[in-house]
């Protein structure tokens, strides 16, 4: 059998405030029990609904700016005049128990995940339409106008980052979304150089054994049964 390497897979899904993200996120959560959401910390204040813990770890600005002293974050940006920031210990735990690990950010934080691990995967969400993203943001009826110019500002910008993700995913229909997403995880999963190396290896030397074996000359060799 070949097995798959133990450590789960990193996964970072980003696109502009009202693309849907987290609306995706669950869909897929939902589909694949083996996908973990990181909470992330952040010292903005909890929105009506919002719990501590469960959508974010809502902190103050100071006590943010500690946990960067305490190199406590796998990364951290600034975003609409907030800290947001995803707690390193928690997804190094997930990845090692083998789980997929996802982390919903915004663009500058995905950029030093980059950096830091380039073999995670980077996906891109986009609304169908910046009118329909305006739409979704003033709909929510969350932020104030200016708030939400600001994030309809960002989201332009983030927008030409794109070519630094693998994937893009237009989120016209949710369900879609949520599928072409758990195709590209289920895709990665398969990757060559997600074969245990360890196992490569043995295989390899194996194969050599059997070939250099005279006992075993013209005898076809069955990969499944080294
Ligand atoms: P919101 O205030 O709407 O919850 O989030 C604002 C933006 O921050 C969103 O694009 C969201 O994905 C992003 N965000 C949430 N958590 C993190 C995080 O841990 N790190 C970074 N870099 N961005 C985050």
């Amino acid at each position: 059998m070949i097995r798959t390497k133990k450590q789960g897979l990193l996964i970072v899904l980003s696109g502009p405030s009202g693309s849907g993200k987290n609306t995706v996120c669950d869909v897929v959560k939902e589909k694949n029990s083996n996908i973990w959401e990181s909470i992330s910390m952040t010292s903005r204040k909890p929105r009506k609904g919002e719990k501590d813990g469960v959508n974010y770890y809502f902190v103050t600005e100071e006590e943010f700016k500690e946990n960067i002293k305490q190199d406590n974050m796998l990364e951290y940006a600034q975003f609409a005049g907030n800290y947001y920031g995803t707690p390193r210990k928690s997804v190094q735990k997930h990845l090692d128990k083998g789980e997929d690990v996802i982390l919903v950010i915004e663009i500058q934080g995905a950029l030093q995940i980059k950096k830091k691990l380039p073999q995670a995967l980077f996906v891109f969400l986009l609304p169908p339409s910046m009118r329909e993203l305006k739409r979704r943001l003033t709909d929510r009826g969350t932020e104030s106008e200016d708030k939400i110019l600001k994030r309809f500002e960002t989201a332009y910008r983030e927008i030409n980052e794109i070519s630094k993700y693998n994937y893009v995913i237009i989120n016209d229909e949710v369900s879609k979304a949520a599928s072409k997403l758990l195709a590209i995880i289920k895709a990665e999963r398969c990757r060559v150089d997600r074969i245990e190396e360890v196992f490569l290896d043995s295989l390899e030397e194996k194969i050599h054994e059997t070939l250099v074996d005279k006992d075993l000359e013209n005898k076809n060799i069955d990969v499944n049964k080294i």
